[in-house]
């Protein structure tokens, strides 16, 4: 469940056990071991884990041998309460805790990963992998549960990133996707000083490896030397997601975001002037507690002078055991909250669709995905997806596209060659 980070943590358990000789079932009434990796970043997220679990107490009762282990951000620190409350639960580790992952595999007699799940090899045979380098987050926004589920910020070592990197490019891939929770934190608690700038450059050497990627970025965290590695490195991608969250400065506060609105205007149009092709995404949350019709109007007033290139808006709800949460009343109706989150939709996608269109007639590179229909698809450089026609197989190739024409969403185009 949940996001890109779960997802590669979840491949490289699955890659281990596999290596280990166990095999995947389709139904997962007939598996002798179930590992639930979780999401609770929203609350609805937490009621899909609850009913997950839920329904494994009703399988593992039909098959009291399966042995069920969760992990993810569902997992607190008090063992001892979720022990109490799901008893058909064999495991419960935390995210990346891969020592005791591991003692329970011993334990059970299923084997060992012998190594921390940090060094697992998350690779697989895609074009895009997705390669986590810090795990955790200090930031406390206020509407937030991930800190109090994964931890504090702790970054994996630039040897095993690299060699993780390298072992992914000889297996395929062609891109690689650095993430973390707060991805531009990395580095802080190494001692030998590596940033995410060091860490790009220690990349960017891999052979084969044709572009690089991470996300997401805090604001306050986008520090000159990045910008400058970004700017300097030919195979990191000219895009960046730093969420603005509101462009309000009361509720930027409410949200403990730890800048003002000036301050994030100053750090785009530094981004934009070291980088002029640069593409800018954001996070947006509307209807935060307390958010009055003029303080929304001040965020749309930002994304209107802003002009992203792609805007993730979410309606704001009540996620429990944060500080908002026990501090301050959702009080903003559900209605306003969906009529400001169409209302920047309306935006965006009028700011998207002029873009877009000065796009036409351009020749771009893109980096081919794969195929959907009969045409092949990929991505430029600053992250646009093009779609094109063409007569041979162009997976996995970077190919130079004549864009024809463009819609708020997509570039199409055809191949030069
Ligand atoms: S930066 Fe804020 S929103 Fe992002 S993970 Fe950390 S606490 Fe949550």
């Amino acid at each position: 469940m949940g996001c890109q980070m779960n997802k590669a943590e979840s491949t490289g358990l699955a890659r281990h056990l596999a290596s280990m000789g166990l095999e995947s079932v389709k139904d997962i009434k007939e598996a002798d071991i179930v590992i639930l990796n979780t999401c609770v970043v929203r609350q609805n997220a937490e009621d899909k884990v609850d009913g997950m679990l839920g329904y494994l107490k009703g399988i593992k009762h039909a098959k009291p041998e399966m042995r069920i282990a969760v992990t993810g951000c569902f997992v607190t620190d008090d063992l001892r309460a979720l022990n109490k409350s799901f008893p058909h639960i064999n495991h419960f580790f935390k995210p990346g805790e891969s020592h005791s992952f591991d003692d329970w595999l011993l334990s059970e007699s299923i084997g060992s990963l012998h190594g921390s799940l940090e060094k697992l090899p998350l690779s697989s045979s895609s074009l895009s992998v997705y390669i986590p380098i810090i795990q955790g987050c200090n930031n406390y926004c206020s509407y937030c549960i991930v800190p109090y589920r994964r931890g504090r910020e702790r970054s994996r070592a630039p040897e095993d990133i690299v060699e993780e990197a390298e072992r992914a490019v000889e297996e395929g891939a062609r891109e690689i996707i650095l993430l973390g929770q707060n991805v531009n934190s990395y580095g802080k608690d190494l001692v030998n000083g590596t940033g995410l700038g060091g860490l790009l450059t220690l990349l960017n050497h891999i052979e084969g490896l044709l572009r690089i990627r991470f996300l997401t970025n805090h604001p306050k965290d986008m520090s000159l030397d990045l910008i400058k590695s970004v700017a300097s490195l030919d195979k990191v991608c000219h895009h960046f997601c730093v969420p603005l969250q509101a462009g309000d400065d009361l509720i930027l506060k409410a949200m403990h975001r730890q800048y003002t609105c000036n301050d994030y205007r100053s750090l785009i149009r530094q981004i934009r002037q070291m980088i002029p092709d640069i593409a800018l995404s954001t996070d947006i949350i509307v209807g935060f507690p307390g958010e009055s019709e003029d303080q929304f109007e001040n965020t749309f007033k930002v994304v209107e002078e802003l002009r992203f290139d792609a805007v993730h808006i979410a309606a704001y709800s009540t996620r429990s055991q944060t500080y908002a949460s026990e501090h301050f009343p959702d009080d903003v109706l559900s209605e306003v909250k969906m009529q400001r989150l169409r209302r920047l939709e309306g935006l965006q996608k009028e700011i998207l669709t002029e873009i877009n269109q000065q796009l036409v007639g351009q020749r771009m590179e893109i980096l081919v995905e794969g195929k959907k229909g009969d045409k092949w698809f990929g991505r430029t450089f600053s992250d646009k997806l093009v779609f094109f026609t063409g007569s041979r197989n162009y997976a996995g190739q970077l190919v130079s596209i004549h864009i024809e024409s463009a819609s708020p969403w997509s570039l199409q185009g055809a191949s030069f060659i």
